[in-house]
């Protein structure tokens, strides 16, 4: 394991915030957290761990320990005529997963394509986008707990995957490491199910192609090349909230005063989910700026960072943004990014 002393961290997260970590130590293919030397940073107080940084707010210095996860590669566990089982490490990079995916003709990773980050990030706020969760792939987390100091095993059924959420973010939260993900893909037979299709815009956008994963990968990169900020060239996280989930009588509530509010079901009985962009369009939220915050152009869910924000700068803005919403529909719009 490598291990840098007052790092800065502006390249180790996509807002781009320039803060500095005590140390920064790099956990790489062979190394084992079990080992004592690393479990010695472990047992120190205050440690955190990164992927690529795309879902965490540094808004200060980071007292402590950031373990980088950068052990990559995959191993296919098992193979028959109609899936494939395949281990992935924590470090490998999730796109270059998705397209070894499409490449080799699985279905459905296509509608994750392009989200910035690691495998081992994706199961712990179930990443999810355009009407698809990692959740479904996904059979078993490999963790190490930095508790009992050992491997284990936290099967899907454990994982208590919800909405941007996962047993990870809560009772196993600074306990687990993940250092692989098992993820069991179907082979392409020529179907593809309609529930790949169902977010507005891909039916249209696909053209009259024939629909496979690759052509639906193509068409998810080219609507999120569109819609989205390009990590390379602005500071962001992507989508900064959750969208609410509310009770039916909530969302007739907010029906008379944003009369063409969508709603979305969700598996919960009586609960739907709201987009949260609507209401932040209507309030003039959309491309809003303040010095170099702001949201992004075409979608206000997006907080960016247009230059040299800091993290407290950033927010402040998601503070305002939050209370604005929060006195218009009295709901509170959670935050989807880490604060750290
Ligand atoms: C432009 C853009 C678009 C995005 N689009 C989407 C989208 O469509 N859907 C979506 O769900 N997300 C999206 N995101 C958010 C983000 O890319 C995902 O949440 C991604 O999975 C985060 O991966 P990461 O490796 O960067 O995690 P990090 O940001 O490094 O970490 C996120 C959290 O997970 C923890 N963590 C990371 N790795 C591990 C590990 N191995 N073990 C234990 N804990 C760990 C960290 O401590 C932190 O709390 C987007 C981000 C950007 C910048």
């Amino acid at each position: 394991m490598r291990i840098q002393k007052d790092v800065s961290l502006a390249k180790l997260n996509t807002f781009g915030v320039d803060v500095n970590a005590t140390s920064v130590l790099t956990f790489e293919n062979g190394d084992d957290f079990s080992n004592t030397n690393i479990g010695g940073y472990l047992k120190a107080k205050s440690f955190l761990i990164l992927g690529r940084g795309s879902n965490i707010l540094f808004t200060k210095d980071y007292p402590g320990n950031i373990i980088l996860m950068k052990n990559s590669g995959k191993e296919i566990l098992h193979e028959d005529q109609d899936s494939v089982t395949v281990k992935v490490n924590a470090g490998h990079n999730w796109d270059k997963f998705v397209k070894w995916s499409i490449d080799n003709n699985l279905v459905g990773l296509h509608n994750l394509a392009l989200i910035p980050g690691t495998c081992g990030a994706t199961p712990i706020q179930n990443v999810g986008a355009y009407g698809v969760e990692v959740k479904e792939y996904i059979t078993e987390v490999e963790i190490f707990n930095t508790e009992s100091f050992g491997k284990e095993i936290v099967t899907n059924s454990k994982c208590k995957f919800g909405y941007r959420d996962s047993i990870f973010k809560n009772e196993l939260k600074e306990k687990a490491i993940v250092t692989s993900v098992t993820f069991k893909l179907k082979k392409f037979k020529g179907d593809i199910d309609e529930k790949y299709l169902k977010y507005s815009g891909i039916k249209e956008a696909l053209d009259g192609k024939d629909l496979t994963p690759r052509t639906l990968y193509e068409c998810i990169v080219n609507i999120r090349n569109e819609k989205l900020p390009k990590v390379e060239e602005y500071g962001s996280c992507g989508s900064t909230f959750k969208n609410p989930e509310i009770s039916i009588s909530e969302y007739e509530r907010l029906l008379l005063k944003f009369p063409q509010l969508p709603k979305f079901d969700t598996d919960r009985e009586g609960i739907v989910k709201i987009p949260a962009a609507h209401i932040l369009e209507k309030l003039g939220w959309k491309n809003k700026r303040s010095g170099d915050v702001g949201t992004w152009i075409y979608h206000p869910l997006i907080v960016t960072n247009y230059g040299h924000a800091s993290g407290e700068e950033i927010l402040s803005f998601i503070k305002d943004l939050q209370s604005d919403f929060k006195s218009e529909t009295n709901l509170d719009l959670e935050c989807e990014i880490n604060i750290i």
